[in-house]
């Protein structure tokens, strides 16, 4: 059965001082884990919020599943903002069920699942985590959810390497086949056996995409180093 894609950007436009995006296109499938990569300033974080409703289009626009960004597309889209964003004053347990109140798709038991697993400590309140441990709540809320779109700006840049690994499995373990996940980071290496897709993003545009292993075949190299050579200063 065919999908309609999930994120669609036509001919989009969005500028600061400077434009980061102009007449930007781009559509992505349902069913991908899809690696947004490209150096600092490449628009990854401002292509993100706009998904998520938290920036606005100059011109053009943004689809969520057909729609542009509003109440019912955050109802169905995850995300994870490049900073840490937990009201500090809870705890784990009461930040579970301050999600359960607030997004109907938060699966509670996934989530306490995933908390005992990281040995983060149910009563301890989030202004106490170390910032690595503040990083795993967060996805661990964000990918509590069933949502069909998981927006993700740098989930595992703060996390040691070990965590990493459990982190990048329950994202795939808790991932539904009909959901996306976008996600941007600079710990390509890291990532790359996870992921479907990959775009490399260069100031505000798309200057090489595709499937991960066809690629890597093709170039017979990885992903990590096609960037390191797309990219080289
Ligand atoms: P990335 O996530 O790839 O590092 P960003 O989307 O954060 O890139 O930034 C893209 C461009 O937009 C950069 O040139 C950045 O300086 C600029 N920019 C981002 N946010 C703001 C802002 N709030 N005000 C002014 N310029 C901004």
């Amino acid at each position: 059965m065919n999908f309609p894609p999930i994120l669609e950007c036509k001919n989009l436009g969005k500028r600061y001082e400077a434009p980061v995006f102009d007449r930007f296109n781009l559509s992505l499938p349902c069913g991908k884990i899809i690696g947004l990569l490209g150096p600092n300033g490449s628009g990854k974080t401002t292509l993100i919020k706009l998904a998520a409703g938290l920036l606005t289009a100059d011109s053009g626009e943004i689809l969520i599943g057909g729609i542009r960004p509003c109440e019912k597309s955050k109802g169905i889209v995850s995300y994870l903002p490049e900073r840490n964003s937990l009201p500090e004053w809870m705890n784990t347990e009461e930040l579970i069920a301050f999600f359960c109140e607030f997004f109907s798709d938060f699966d509670a038991s996934r989530a306490q699942e995933m908390i005992r697993d990281l040995q983060i400590n149910p009563k301890a309140r989030i202004k106490t985590l170390s910032k690595g441990t503040k990083e795993k709540v967060q996805l661990i809320m964000v990918m509590s959810r069933n949502a069909r779109l998981y927006l993700l700006d740098e989930p595992i840049g703060g996390v040691d390497p070990a965590t990493r690994d459990y982190i990048l499995r329950t994202i795939i373990k808790n991932y539904q086949p009909t959901s996306t996940i976008l996600l941007s980071t600079h710990l390509i290496a890291d990532v790359e056996p996870v992921l479907d897709d990959f775009l490399f993003l260069k100031n505000g545009k798309i200057v090489r995409s595709g499937n991960v292993k066809e690629f890597c075949t093709v170039q017979e190299c990885t992903l990590d180093e096609a960037f390191r050579r797309e990219f080289r200063c």
